[in-house]
């Protein structure tokens, strides 16, 4: 790669960077919430929009100098409210989590109660989790899916509500491989009088693409990352109901944050032009295929599928059959330039450091032009690895393969 500015100034993190650069470019990225940006997102993102200030909303803001951002964070919202069908979108939010945090500060106050799905089971985090300012400003009860199913038990998710009344019930999950019914939560979140928040940061992408169910029609708010399936900058977004707007904007600033990253801005804008092409709507029905045609291959090298499969970007496989940890598994296949995270699986008996499972996504490969001849592959280098993961042999004959593969789909963007 040429030179770049950043040589002169700093060589030592110029050489890292490009360092990461060969690094994405060579191996098969897995990882569920990764993706690759485009040159096009990767270009607005390093604009000089960073060196801009601007506390506030377009027409009111802070300071001086906003005719430019101004345009720009209206365009983001414009195309976030058409692209996803919302009455209002707040394109401040600095990431996910923030979005999260700032949905809470505006339908909730401290002390008040939510519904949400448990981190083991694949929620997120955010949704109340002891650890975090969602779990310590807030009260958490949380619902899971059933054992023998692996899906969102939706009669522990009524049972729980008509119990608890919680003010908000959040849906959405981090390692959830299926389609999740908003419309029944819904149902269940005006029989009780809660509100609904749907987190769709994993599956942006694959609504905005129309092969998962949107939540719009029916969530008083939606939040999400734009850099998932979405494959925009690092950010985040709230779409809402037009009563929900002024607690929305209230809550992401002045409540949150201060002066919105006008750059990620742009950068989401750029990625939701291209979320609105059909070229992106055949991507995440790609990215669908790829994970069903991976999870297929799995399931015939005798693996356990969390759910028996997927709907989704993603599949959970609980390894616990295979006589391999979590951790052992994911180091055996980045040995081989496959990438992925050891993950928990619902009732995992085993520690969240070591956990029994893996967690593998397609919306990266996707990108980079897989298709799912590819993902037959894939499952044979994977089922070879967890076999014998410290046999150096399947190690360098799968990382020749995986090298081969990665040579004839360059990665977009780096
Ligand atoms: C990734 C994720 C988030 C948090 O996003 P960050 O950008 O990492 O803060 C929130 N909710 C869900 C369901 C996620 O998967």
């Amino acid at each position: 790669m040429d030179a770049t500015p950043i040589d002169a100034v700093d060589p030592e993190i110029a050489a890292l960077i490009r360092q990461e650069a060969a690094r994405q470019r060579g191996c098969l990225r897995l990882i569920a919430s990764e993706n690759y940006a485009s040159a096009a997102v990767l270009a607005a993102t390093g604009s000089c929009l960073t060196n801009k200030y601007s506390e506030g909303y377009p027409g009111r803001r802070y300071y001086g100098g906003q005719a430019v951002v101004d345009q720009v964070e209206r365009i983001a919202r414009d195309r976030a409210c058409a692209l996803f069908g919302a009455d209002h979108a707040n394109v401040q939010p600095y990431s996910g989590s923030p979005a999260n945090l700032a949905a809470y500060l505006a339908l909730l106050q401290p002390g008040d109660l939510m519904l949400s799905m448990s981190l083991p089971h694949g929620g997120h985090l955010t949704h109340g989790w002891k650890v975090t300012a969602s779990g310590t400003y807030y009260r958490a009860v949380q619902y899971g899916v059933g054992e023998e199913t692996g899906r969102i038990d939706f009669d522990q998710v009524a049972a729980l509500a008509r119990e608890h009344r919680p003010k908000l019930i959040v849906c959405g999950a981090s390692a959830y491989p299926r389609i999740i019914d908003f419309a029944r939560f819904a149902e269940i979140a005006r029989e009780v009088g809660a509100y609904l928040l749907c987190d769709i940061a994993h599956i942006a992408g694959l609504v905005a693409g129309g092969v998962h169910p949107s939540p719009v029609p029916v969530a008083d708010v939606v939040s999400t990352t734009t850099h998932k399936t979405l494959r925009g900058p690092r950010g985040g977004m709230l779409l809402c109901k037009k009563e929900h707007a002024k607690a929305i904007d209230r809550a992401v600033f002045p409540g949150l944050q201060g002066g919105p990253h006008d750059h990620t801005t742009a950068a989401i804008a750029v990625a939701l032009a291209e979320a609105a092409t059909p070229a992106f709507r055949d991507y995440a029905r790609a990215v669908v295929d790829n994970a069903q045609a991976l999870a297929e291959g799995l399931l015939g090298h005798g693996f356990d599928l969390v759910s028996g499969g997927t709907d989704n970007h993603l599949l959970l496989i609980d390894l616990t059959n295979k006589g391999v940890s979590g951790k052992q598994a994911a180091a055996a296949l980045e040995a081989a330039g496959i990438v992925c995270n050891a993950n928990s699986v619902p009732f995992d008996p085993r520690k969240p450091f070591d956990p029994s499972g893996v967690r593998l996504g397609t919306a990266a490969v996707t990108s980079r032009g897989l298709g799912t001849a590819d993902m037959r592959h894939l499952a044979d280098w994977i089922a070879a690895l967890v076999a014998a993961p410290d046999d150096e042999a399947v190690r360098d004959r799968v990382a020749a393969d995986v090298a081969d593969l990665t040579a004839k789909h360059p990665a977009p963007g780096v």
